[in-house]
């Protein structure tokens, strides 16, 4: 999926506090390009990533997903067109606990125009993509962490979406389980979809094709910029 984004701006208000979490905000992501966001806590990833995938709107600027402009579209016309094009996987897993695996694995498949056979299938195809088919019938919380992200991911691909939003994807995983992680989404990079990656870790932004530096919510281009922000906050 192509990505345009041009001078986005996302203020949150709580209270009389006004926060500027984006600022000035202008990226192309090309269709098919894995691309890492980084940046240290509070610089506006999850925000940006959130506007990308339709959850929020932005206070200002546009953002185009393959040409069609996104930035300001209704509650319900965001739902509509997130659903089969945007797949999302969350640092803390994000799935339903009431729910099991497989019912989990089928919410996007939700209200999508296909017959129950096609969507049957599609759950195995992920599921077995997944190595989680023999989980089907538990619940989230019988699960590990490890487990559980497989989960989120097979849910977030069985709709196939050209669009794969990943929040701090290995963040709340051991080493081989995060290089697990890892190794799912350069194969889904491989399958031509579009990646966008929020992270704080160099090793997981290195298998980006991409890295985008985020401070302050604003991108830094210039390495020598970015030194400076990174000594501001250590003093
Ligand atoms: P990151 O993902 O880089 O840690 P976020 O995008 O979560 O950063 O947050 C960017 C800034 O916006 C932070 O200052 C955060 O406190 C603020 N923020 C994020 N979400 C909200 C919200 N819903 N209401 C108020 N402030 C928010």
């Amino acid at each position: 999926m192509k990505i345009e984004i041009k001078n986005l701006e996302k203020v949150f208000r709580t209270d009389s506090v006004l926060t500027v979490a984006l600022n000035d905000v202008s990226l192309d992501i090309e269709d098919g390009s894995f691309v890492a966001i980084m940046g240290p806590s509070g610089c506006g990833k999850s925000t940006l990533l959130n506007i990308l995938g339709l959850l929020d709107s932005p206070t200002k600027g546009s953002c185009r997903l393959d040409g069609v402009e996104v930035a300001h579209l209704k509650e319900r016309q965001r739902t509509d067109y997130r659903r089969g094009r945007i797949g999302f996987i969350f640092q803390s897993f994000n799935l339903i606990n009431e729910l099991n695996v497989k019912e989990n694995i089928m919410l996007p498949l939700g209200n999508l125009d296909l017959s129950r056979s096609e969507k049957e299938r599609r759950v195995e195809e992920a599921t077995k993509r997944m190595h989680i088919s023999h989980r089907l019938r538990h619940y989230p919380l019988q699960l590990s962490g490890g487990q559980q992200q497989r989960v989120a991911i097979a849910r977030a691909i069985v709709s196939n979406p050209g669009l794969i939003l990943a929040d701090e994807p290995t963040g709340n995983l051991d080493s081989s389980n995060g290089a697990e992680v890892m190794k799912i989404l350069d194969e889904l990079h491989r399958g031509g979809a579009t990646i966008v990656m929020a992270t704080h870790s160099l090793k997981d932004a290195a298998h980006a094709d991409r890295i985008i530096n985020l401070y302050d919510g604003q991108i830094v281009e210039n390495l020598t910029d970015l030194m400076c922000c990174y000594r501001c906050l250590r003093h």
